[in-house]
């Protein structure tokens, strides 16, 4: 799958096959630094607090806080059009970093800042699976 992505998945390379492998089992991982011990997502080769390169992934726990979002009532790219309105988010994990996601199976007026929620996988019709965020 080396160079494909599409409008609903990034790109999938060495650095976040991990990432993505993990995703098909159910796990979310984010990347720590082993110097500063400091979190981060996406992805990165370096650590972005502290620059070291010596960062590895591990296993997050899944659950975070509604930081933010958009209800999205139109968006014409396959595969958005046919699921609006959808919920376009920025969770906080509760290990710190915040992930651009969507959040699952909550009716919008149900939507608070602070919200708990637990990480949840779709598998898109290209067969990768995302993570989404559904109340927990
Ligand atoms: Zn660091």
């Amino acid at each position: 799958m080396t160079g494909t992505g599409s409008p609903a998945t990034p790109g999938i390379d060495d650095l976040t096959r991990p990432y993505w492998d993990a995703a098909a089992a159910g796990d979310l991982l984010i990347r720590r630094c082993a110097d500063c011990r400091r979190p981060h997502h996406y992805p990165r080769e370096f650590c972005p607090h502290c620059w070291s390169e010596d960062v590895g992934w591990e296993r997050a726990t899944g659950r975070a806080t509604l930081y933010t979002w958009s209800v999205v009532h139109r968006n014409d790219l396959p595969p958005h059009r046919d699921r609006v309105p959808y919920t376009a988010a920025l969770v906080e994990l509760a290990e710190g970093p915040r992930m651009m996601t969507e959040v699952v199976d909550c009716p919008p007026e149900r939507l608070a800042v602070g919200m708990e929620l637990t990480a949840a996988f779709r598998t898109g019709e290209d067969g990768v699976a995302v993570a989404v965020f559904r109340p927990a």
